[in-house]
């Protein structure tokens, strides 16, 4: 998925930069100059490579300083949002007990990169549940929701009215739901970089 397509244009790459390891989520860094940009610098991610998009005029000094605000900026924002499976799997689990009395019982819950139609799936003959790695910074009771939607479609398969009466349980359904909609028309307005500079 491109971050941030409004972003992308620009001057031809350069050679990607090799930077110190700082962590599990930066491996390479590629510099992008862009004669459009007087004074914004901006950055994110695009597959495992991370690009920062930087003025034509920078000197190599003030690249290298801003290359390194940008990757902080970037993993405290990914700090803050990244979940590890195996807290995935205990926060299903929690919340199975909480609104389920521990009936939906997951034998997997996981993320997933390849799923950007849908928030979850899951797969009752195996207890597998999915979340798409997009749901990654929302808000907690967000990700919660999609969690009890896809516990609950272990007890109960699609979206009848046992399927809704079951996800009345979890108070916040109705917000969740408004979000997750508010979030898929957000995708079709335009929007401001990620990430910004200066
Ligand atoms: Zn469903």
């Amino acid at each position: 998925m491109p971050a941030d397509p409004l972003q992308s244009a620009g001057s031809p790459p350069r050679s990607p930069t090799s930077l110190p390891p700082r962590g599990p989520a930066t491996s390479a860094v590629e510099v992008r100059r862009s004669t459009r940009r007087s004074r914004t610098v901006s950055a994110y991610r695009e597959g495992d490579r991370t690009i920062v998009l930087i003025p034509a005029r920078m000197s190599e000094a003030e690249e290298q300083r801003w290359v390194t605000v940008m990757l902080d900026k970037l993993a405290a924002q990914e700090s803050k949002r990244m979940l590890g499976d195996a807290e995935l799997t205990e926060r299903a689990e929690r919340l199975s007990e909480q609104y389920f009395e521990g009936r939906a019982r997951p034998a997997s819950v996981r993320w997933v990169t390849n799923q950007n139609t849908r928030w979850g799936s899951c797969t009752p003959a195996e207890g597998s549940i999915r979340l798409s790695h997009r749901l990654q910074g929302m808000p907690e009771y967000v990700v919660d929701y999609v969690l009890v939607h896809e516990l609950a479609h272990l007890l109960v398969p699609g979206h009848g009215p046992r399927f809704w009466q079951l996800l009345d349980a979890y108070p916040r359904t109705e917000r969740a739901r408004g979000y997750l909609e508010g979030v898929v028309a957000a995708d079709r307005l335009p929007h401001l970089p990620a990430a910004r500079g200066e």
